[in-house]
């Protein structure tokens, strides 16, 4: 199958991208998981090597790469068993740059998109609220526009990078209730009446999850990102390429689960015989390879019809959908094949099995997917793309 996506180039992407994560991210991970979050310093390093977001355009710092080196880069990111550090990264380059490339004027991109390919500049992406996360177009919190600067005043909670970043790429409220009332602000940390502090979670324990606070933030009207009042178009249209990353995360996740899980069942002896001899065993991993590498194609299909440039949204929001749902249940499968070392933090099942959980959850519930499918479905509702690459 993977022939007909990848090609020598992006094999040799794959061997380079993965001796450079080997050699300066795998001895590391540990640490950042026990750190809550990993270093300014690798940001710099993923600069460095030209790393941070392989397709963006050249006149920026980016590679300009085709969406299949994007495909290759994340699918070794999630062979490092650390969704925190994949987010960390990707909560930058994935999310904050994508707002920043598709709406930024000139100087915005001159400015954040060059510095942020550098890992000079961090940035994180804010829409979600602590009485707004599914529902995006309830959001509350206020821009009021007063001569050349708007003054912003609210809070936003489970905001991946959401301490550690240099500035915050929110959604705000700029206009009446509702989807049709909402922008997209850049707003810099270091401006009075921005603080964040650090939440706790259940897995991704390198990435540093925050909750910001706006207390009369002023910030000047060129921090405006795109147009006034199209931010829900824009968040809706990002949310086309983060469901199919979140779809090859999900499917990469549980290939490397079966990748795992095969190595010890060769080493692992049982009543005498390695555990990769029981029938059980080996049906179980044959049954979840087949559902891992139906979906793999899907996967790797939809990407090919991103590339050319078709907005997906109902076929992305499936692919989130059941290859989430895979992810958890191969993990969890996986994770008891090492029998009680699969419970044990010294082996990499733990992990996995945690970082796998937050996949249903951000960027559109599986509820939530579930509607978009059926309205696009049963309503035959249709959604237009709002901007133009
Ligand atoms: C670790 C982590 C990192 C995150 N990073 C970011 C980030 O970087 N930026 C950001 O903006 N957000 C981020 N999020 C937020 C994430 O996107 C939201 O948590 C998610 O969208 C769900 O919103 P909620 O938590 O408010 O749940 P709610 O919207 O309160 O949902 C509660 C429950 O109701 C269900 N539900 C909601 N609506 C419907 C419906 N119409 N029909 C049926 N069921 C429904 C949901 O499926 C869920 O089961 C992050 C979250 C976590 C946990």
């Amino acid at each position: 199958m993977n022939k007909l996506f990848f090609t020598e180039e992006h094999d040799l992407f794959r061997e380079n991208f993965r001796a450079f994560l080997e050699k300066e991210v795998r001895p590391h991970i540990e640490q950042w998981e026990a750190d809550r979050e990993v270093p300014r310093s690798i940001y710099k390093r993923f600069g460095e090597m030209g790393f941070m977001g392989v397709t963006y355009p050249e006149k920026y710092g980016g590679m300009g790469l085709d969406t299949f080196f994007a495909v290759v880069y994340t699918e070794e990111m999630i062979r490092m068993n650390s969704s925190g550090f994949n987010t960390s990264i990707g909560a930058h380059a994935g999310l904050a740059l994508a707002h920043i490339n598709g709406e930024g004027s000139e100087a915005q991109k001159e400015k954040y998109l060059t510095a942020g390919l550098k890992g000079e500049l961090i940035g994180c992406l804010a829409i979600t609220e602590p009485e707004a996360g599914s529902d995006v177009a309830a959001l509350k919190t206020k821009a009021v526009k007063n001569g050349d600067h708007y003054v912003i005043n609210g809070s936003k909670t489970f905001i991946s990078n959401g301490v550690l970043s240099d500035y915050i790429i929110a959604a705000v409220r700029t206009g009446d209730k509702g989807a049709q009332g909402i922008s997209m602000m850049i707003i810099e940390r270091d401006r009075q009446g921005v603080s964040a502090s650090k939440l706790k979670k259940l897995g991704w324990h390198a990435s540093d999850t925050g909750e910001i606070a706006f207390d009369n933030v002023k910030v000047p009207v060129e921090n405006l990102l795109g147009e006034e009042n199209q931010g829900f178009f824009y968040i809706m249209q990002h949310f086309v390429s983060e469901r199919l990353a979140m779809a090859l995360i999900a499917v990469s996740q549980a290939q490397l689960a079966i990748d795992l899980a095969l190595e010890y069942m060769a080493q692992r002896e049982v009543f005498g015989r390695p555990i990769s001899k029981f029938q059980v065993l080996r049906h179980r991993i044959a049954q979840m390879l087949a559902e891992v590498t139906s979906s793999k194609a899907f996967v790797y299909t939809l990407y090919k019809q991103y590339h050319e440039g078709e907005y997906i949204i109902k076929e992305a929001a499936m692919a989130k959908l059941i290859t989430t749902q895979l992810s958890d249940k191969v993990t969890y499968e996986c994770m008891r094949i090492f029998g009680g070392y699969g419970y044990m933090e010294e082996y990499p099942m733990a992990r996995l099995l945690r970082d796998s959980q937050l996949g249903t959850i951000g960027g559109g519930t599986s509820e939530v997917l579930c509607e978009i499918i059926a309205k696009m479905t049963i309503d035959t509702k249709q959604y237009k793309a709002a901007i133009k690459h």
